[in-house]
């Protein structure tokens, strides 16, 4: 919050006229330092136009100007909010030079050459390092990638990863561990994001999982290094592993719990809100109240499979709708009767509940013969790069003085 504020009053100054001591010039290839007696530079507020920003430098007809030479290679009517602009003017009050950010690797960049102004557009390219990063579970997995001093995402994109095999919500354990070689992007020098991850291991007990990204020729997916896909009929868990549920704690275990139930479901204790994607691919059949299980929905999957989701918040499918792995369904909440907010949610096979924990669910198709030599070097070349850090010792294990509370019953 605090950083936000300061960042406020920072684009607040930026976007004051700013006098450029001599022989200094804000803009990279700016025009002759003796050229530019005023440099203004800003970032795009909320709901402005590019007339409204430059206001207090340039008269109308200035901005017209810059427009009409911008506007071979870009509309500058369609200028975004947070994006950077810098505008140097000449002592006649002229404009020497123009630079918008359009994206993170695109400048439009208009200058004036005798009498017109130039536009053209500068493109740049992030540099791409790959690394392999290890971390061990003593709380929570953004605990363990923060100690490893990487950003909070690398955690979201870890279990994107494993959301078939493991729920990163209720699932982890103390010791457990992981390695990734991920791509690291980044511009002069600063990180800017993470780019793909092209091997992953997950050391979860006394399994151990490893992912290896290929790009094949139906679509780019996660494989086990023997090839087979990582991507099944099921996810593990219908609630996605994200900041807003984990409540951002580096010092306790996920609040999201998951127990078993006495009537054959699952139930995933978790704030009111969270939420509720479908488990597979599917139809809607039912959506609406259902008796104790209050506003729900249930889906119907290829092989006779149901699955259903109870006590919501908010519904958000409507009965005939298809739904793809991961689509947004509803909203965790408690009607129906509970006693706390909480998802059910239960598995049938033929109409007969079955533990959705023990779906042995189809792997999707394998890897076509043709494409195998391929899948083979980029499995070697991922394990390689996972295998570049030594895995995070398991014998260590922290005292547990941050237990997770035990789960309250409910329905
Ligand atoms: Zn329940």
């Amino acid at each position: 919050m605090k950083l936000f504020r300061a960042l406020g009053a920072l684009a607040l100054v930026l976007l004051l006229p700013v006098q450029l001591p001599k022989g200094m010039s804000a803009v990279r290839a700016a025009p002759a330092p003796s050229d530019v007696a005023r440099v203004v530079r800003g970032t795009v507020s909320p709901r402005t136009t590019l007339a409204a920003l430059l206001d207090k430098s340039l008269p109308r007809a200035g901005v017209h100007a810059l427009v009409e030479a911008a506007r071979p290679v870009y509309n500058l009517a369609r200028i975004s909010t947070g994006r950077p602009f810098a505008l140097a003017l000449a002592p006649d009050g002229l404009v020497t030079f123009f630079t918008y950010g359009i994206d993170e690797l695109r400048t439009l960049r208009v200058r004036r050459v005798g009498e017109t102004l130039r536009a053209d557009i500068v493109e740049r390219s992030f540099d791409v390092k790959v690394e392999t990063i290890a971390g061990s579970i003593r709380s929570s997995l953004f605990g363990a990638v923060v100690a490893a001093g990487e950003d909070d995402q690398l955690a979201l994109d870890l279990a994107e990863v494993f959301a078939w095999d493991v729920d990163f919500n209720t699932e982890l354990q103390r010791g457990d561990s992981f390695r990734v070689a991920v791509e690291k992007l980044s511009l002069d020098g600063r990180f800017v994001r993470y780019g793909r991850i092209l091997g992953a291991e997950f050391q979860r007990g006394e399994r151990l999982l490893r992912a290896v990204r290929f790009e094949a020729s139906r679509g780019t997916g996660y494989y086990a290094p023997d090839g087979t896909p990582l991507r099944k009929q099921f996810l593990r868990s219908p609630l996605r592993f994200d900041r807003v549920s984990s409540g951002y704690s580096a010092s306790r275990f996920h609040p999201i719990l998951q127990r078993f139930t006495s009537h054959f479901g699952i139930d995933f204790a978790a704030a009111t809100g969270t939420p509720v994607n479908a488990a597979a691919d599917g139809v809607v059949v039912a959506a609406g109240v259902m008796d104790g299980f209050g506003n729900a929905v249930k889906l119907r999957h290829p092989n006779g499979i149901e699955t259903l989701y109870g006590h919501l918040s908010r519904i958000g499918a409507r009965v005939g709708q298809r739904v793809s792995q991961g689509a947004p369904i509803g909203a965790v909440g408690q009607t129906g009767l509970a006693t706390g907010p909480h998802l059910h949610y239960a598995m049938f096979r033929g109409g007969q509940y079955t533990n959705p924990m023990k779906i042995e669910s189809a792997p999707a198709e394998p890897i076509p013969d043709d494409e195998r030599p391929a899948f083979r070097a980029a499995s070697a070349s991922a394990i390689r790069m996972i295998e570049a850090v030594a895995a995070p010792l398991r014998a260590y294990v922290e005292p547990d003085n941050t237990r997770r509370p035990a789960p309250t019953r409910r329905q």
